[in-house]
């Protein structure tokens, strides 16, 4: 829609007028730091650090009436800067000028409901929100576009120059990471450090293809992760893992499109999110107390986060119900097919403890949970989901097996509705589907397929046909005859199929 065609109430609101004042502010002592230098902890303590906007109470002057209708609008205008994560503007990164938003086709991801056999199997009705369906084919993302619009800006008002873009993966953070930093070369150029042999072929070919310099270093992504911090301490380089606060920011508009998507009404909604670093449920927090407190929702969606017991060090940490008595613990963790999650000793965790009290006290009740889930059932629920017309990656299905777990221990009800969060693209982990289907699980997973649910292609080649067509050798006209035939009959009989 052109502007001139917006009605009159809404049109001076399309175009993002709301100037932010975002700052870094330390989780642990609270002190504030200015955002034109990239910055990652405390320089007093160490500790993480969330984005916050000194004007965010100026937002709350509009009524949360007219930013629905100020964001449903916005969905129809054709600029680019403004159809992915960044048609939330004045949430997400009110200080980025439009003219230095990177758009790669990100945010604004599918939410499908699952069909009548799905949700009766579940016990309720549910969705699942494709961040598969990102650029990247992972919600990573979201939180590149951000992090890579806040450096394009740097870049473009002369702060910084020739960044070395730098991060450690379990497969999607580097994929995304390079495809943004691509775009934008010459000036940012990107390296990924990744554990060895622990990403899976496609993510690898990722920022291979991206051009980025990829370094695969022994052990799981916990060292990775020690090793871009030294050298990020060390060198002049830009982190993008999830400790870098702008990938937060960016990946709150996944929360922001849930509410948009359900028309604003969150009562009854779960949302159920996989945990690995822990960024994500982050963002998801964040995002949705954001909308809250601007009167865009008028109450907070439940939230469960999901994690496999192979890598379980949240839920551990909540599993202690005596609020003073936790502990965190980092710990070893197991194969996991849910290998973006196999994560010990998450970045985020003294974020997620930060929101997960302002959330709950906000809500006025507990409204924030962890479950665990097995190997096995993530395999059996992504496997089903995607016979039923998903794309689930298997953290989709660790998702839809922490569904069964809330539903069986009573965390949801049938009355409610759930969103679970397909966080990348079912492509990406096709050799977890392959082990499950050839029964070739090492020990370790402790995964063993289900029987009904296994499928292989089956080689259609009649023994008593000597004369087969090859590339480049086309059966004769006689032979070809008899060749479709038999094999057309063969498929007949195996398919069982009547005549006509
Ligand atoms: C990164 C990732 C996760 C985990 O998200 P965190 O922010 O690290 O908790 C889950 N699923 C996929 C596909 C991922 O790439
Ligand atoms: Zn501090």
């Amino acid at each position: 829609m052109k502007p001139e065609d917006f009605p009159d109430e809404i049109r001076p609101f399309i175009i993002p007028e709301h100037k932010g004042n975002l700052v870094y502010r330390c989780l642990g002592c609270g002190r504030e730091y200015g955002i034109e230098k990239l910055l990652y902890t405390c320089t007093d303590c160490n500790k993480v650090l969330l984005l916050h906007d000194l004007n965010f109470d100026l937002l709350k002057r509009i009524p949360g009436e007219k930013w629905k209708r100020i964001f449903d609008y916005r969905r129809m205008t054709k600029i680019p800067a403004l159809k992915g994560i960044y048609l939330y503007h004045e949430f997400i990164g009110p200080v980025i000028p439009l003219s230095s938003v990177i758009y790669l086709g990100e945010g604004n991801t599918p939410l499908i409901e699952a069909n009548s056999f799905l949700q009766e199997k579940a016990g309720l009705r549910f969705f699942f929100k494709n961040d598969g369906q990102n650029p990247s084919a992972s919600f990573k993302d979201r939180g590149m576009a951000s992090a890579l619009s806040y450096i394009n800006f740097l870049v473009k008002e002369k702060l910084v120059s020739d960044v070395l873009a730098i991060c450690a993966s379990t497969g999607d953070t580097s994929a995304s990471a390079a495809l943004y930093a691509s775009y934008l070369q010459p000036h940012i150029k990107s390296a990924v450090i990744l554990p060895h042999k622990k990403v899976t072929p496609q993510q690898l070919s990722q920022p291979l293809g991206s051009g980025a310099a990829v370094f695969e270093i022994p052990g799981v992504f916990d060292d990775c992760m020690k090793v871009v911090e030294s050298l990020s301490e060390k060198y002049n380089v830009a982190l993008l893992n999830s400790k870098n606060a702008w990938r937060i920011l960016g990946q709150e508009s996944y929360s922001y499109e849930i509410a948009q998507d359900f028309e604003y009404d969150m009562n009854n909604k779960a949302i159920f999110i996989p945990i690995g670093n822990a960024g994500n449920i982050t963002a998801v927090l964040n995002g949705f107390i954001k909308f809250y407190e601007t009167g865009i929702i008028d109450v907070l969606p439940k939230i469960i986060g999901v994690q496999s017991e192979h890598a379980n060090p949240v839920f551990n940490y909540y599993s202690e119900p005596d609020a003073k008595k936790r502990k965190f613990v980092p710990v070893d963790v197991k194969p996991s097919v849910a290998q973006a999650a196999m994560i010990g000793n998450p970045v985020s965790m003294p974020r997620v403890i930060h929101l997960v009290d302002t959330y709950n006290r906000l809500a006025g009740k507990e409204i924030v949970f962890f479950v665990e889930v097995k190997e096995q059932s993530i395999m059996d629920w992504q496997i089903t989901a995607n016979r039923n017309g998903h794309i689930a990656c298997t953290h989709g299905g660790e998702c839809l097996a922490g569904l069964a777990v809330a539903v069986t221990s009573g965390l949801v009800s049938s009355k409610e509705t759930a969103v679970l969060d397909s966080t990348a693209h079912a492509l990406k982990f096709s050799g977890f589907q392959e082990m499950y289907f050839e029964n070739t699980f090492p020990a370790g997973y402790e995964v063993l397929p289900d029987k009904s649910l296994i499928n292989f292609p089956v080689l259609i080649h009649p023994e008593d046909l000597d004369k087969v067509p090859v590339p480049g050798k086309p059966l004769a006209e006689n032979d070809l005859n008899i060749f479709v035939k038999r094999v057309s009959d063969e498929i007949a009989g195996l398919l069982d199929l009547k005549k006509r």
